[in-house]
C-alpha cells in the first residue's frame, strides 16, 4: 500500500537547533541498530519508520555495521527510502558512521582515511543515496593520527558525500582536539553522539556535556532508555522476546531484583508526572537543553508512539530530579 505521511506530523514534534549549526533535529530521533537486520520482518521495519515520520521524527540514525548481518540495516532502510520515503528526501536527516569492524583485513575498521571513505561509499550504495546528512567517526582510533581521521571527514563533506560531520563516544579531551582540527579545516564538528541515560552518566563525569555546550556542538544521546531498562518492559521481570533475552547487547543479569526495584520506584515517579517511564527517561536526558536529541531504538511501532509522546512534558521540579537521583545512579 502506498504510504502517505500524516499531514500534522510537524505539529507533533519539537525541534531543537543542533549546537551552533543551522541544523534542527527532532527531540526524539530513531536509531536502526537493533531490529533492522535480516532477523526482523520487513513489514515491522516499515511500520516503525513510517510511524516515526508520522510523529515528526525526521532523523534516522544508521551505521555501516548495523544488522545482522552488518550492512543489512542500511540495505533495509534503502528499500524503505524507495518504497515509502521517495518523495521526502529533503524532509529527512539520515546519518551513518564508520569505526567498528566491517570487513576483513587491515582496512576494515577504526579511523584511517582509507577505511572511512570506502565505508562511506559502501553505505551510500546500500541506501541508494547520493549523500548522507551526517557522517560520523564512530569511535576514536588510538593508532591513527586524529588529523587523518578528521581530514577524511572533511574530505567526505567536500566531495559531497555528507552535509555535516560528527564524532561518537570521543571523550571530552579528544573532542576538543577533534573539533579544533575540523575547525581549522573549515568543516565544523556539528554533533557528538555519546551514550547517556539516568543509569549511565559518564558524559557528566567526563565533562563532555559542558565541553559540547562550550564549543557549540550539538549532541544526540544514544541508549537513552538503557536499552529498554528505563521503560515499563521489565517491571515484572524479563518478558520473552525482549532484548535482554536475545543474548546480544543487554545482558540478562543486568535485570537483577535490585534493578527491578529501582525501576519500579522510577515508574512511580513517572506515573505521578502522568507520563510513562520511557517518556520520563527521555525527558530526563533532554532536561537542561545540553542534549539536542534523544536517540531511541524500537522493536515495534507502538514504542515509537510512546516515546514521541515525551513532548507533552519535558520539565522537572527540583524535587523530582532529587527523587530520580536517589534511585538511579551509574
Ligand atoms: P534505547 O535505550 O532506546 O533502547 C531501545 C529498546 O528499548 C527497544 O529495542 C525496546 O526493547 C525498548 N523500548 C523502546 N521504547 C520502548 C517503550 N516505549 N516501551 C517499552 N520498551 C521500549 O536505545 P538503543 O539501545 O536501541 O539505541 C538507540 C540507537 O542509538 C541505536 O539504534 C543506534 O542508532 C544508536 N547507538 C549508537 C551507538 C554508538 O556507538 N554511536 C551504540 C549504540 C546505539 P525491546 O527490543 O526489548 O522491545
Amino acid at each position: 500500500m502506498t504510504y502517505h505521511p500524516a499531514d500534522d506530523r510537524y505539529d507533533q514534534m519539537i525541534y531543537r537547533r543542533c549546537g551552533n549549526s543551522g541544523l534542527k533535529l527532532p527531540v526524539v530521533s530513531l536509531g536502526l541498530w537493533h531490529n533492522f537486520g535480516e532477523d526482523t520482518p520487513h513489514t515491522t521495519k516499515r511500520e516503525i519508520c513510517q510511524t516515526a515520520f508520522d510523529r515528526g521524527i525526521t532523523h534516522f540514525d544508521l551505521a555501516n555495521n548495523y544488522g545482522p548481518p552488518p550492512g543489512s540495516a542500511e540495505t533495509a532502510f534503502g528499500e524503505i527510502l524507495r518504497t515509502d520515503f521517495a518523495g521526502y528526501r529533503d524532509e529527512l536527516i539520515i546519518s551513518s558512521k564508520a569505526g567498528y569492524n566491517m570487513w576483513p583485513g587491515p582496512y576494515g575498521e577504526f579511523g584511517s582515511r582509507k577505511y572511512l571513505i570506502a565505508s562511506c561509499d559502501q553505505s551510500l550504495k546500500r541506501m541508494g543515496l547520493d549523500y548522507v546528512d551526517i557522517f560520523y567517526s564512530h569511535r576514536f582510533d588510538p593508532n591513527t593520527p586524529l588529523e587523518e581521521t578528521m581530514g577524511a571527514l572533511d574530505h567526505i563533506v567536500r566531495s559531497g558525500r555528507a552535509l555535516y560531520v560528527g564524532i561518537s563516544s570521543y571523550n571530552s579531551e579528544r573532542t576538543r582536539q577533534a573539533a579544533s582540527i575540523l575547525k581549522d579545516l573549515g568543516t565544523p564538528c556539528v554533533i557528538h553522539q555519546p551514550s547517556y541515560n539516568m543509569l549511565n552518566r559518564w558524559v557528566e563525569r567526563d565533562g563532555l556535556k559542558t565541553t559540547l555546550t562550550e564549543l557549540g556542538i550539538g549532541s544526540i544521546a544514544f541508549t537513552p532508555l538503557a536499552q529498554g531498562m528505563l521503560t515499563n518492559k521489565y517491571l515484572k521481570g524479563v518478558p520473552q522476546g525482549s532484548r535482554a533475552t536475545q543474548g546480544k547487547s543487554l545482558a540478562q543479569d543486568k535485570i537483577s531484583d535490585e534493578a527491578i526495584e529501582k525501576i519500579r520506584g522510577l515508574n512511580a515517579i513517572a506515573e505521578r508526572r502522568s507520563q510513562t517511564l520511557a517518556q520520563m527517561a527521555l525527558a530526563w536526558v533532554l532536561r537542561d537543553g545540553g542534549i539536542t536529541t534523544a536517540l531511541i531504538g524500537a522493536s515495534r511501532a507502538s514504542q515509537v508512539v510512546d516515546c514521541a509522546g515525551v513532548v507533552a512534558k519535558l520539565d522537572f521540579t527540583e524535587n523530582e530530579l532529587a527523587e530520580i537521583d536517589a534511585l538511579a545512579t551509574d
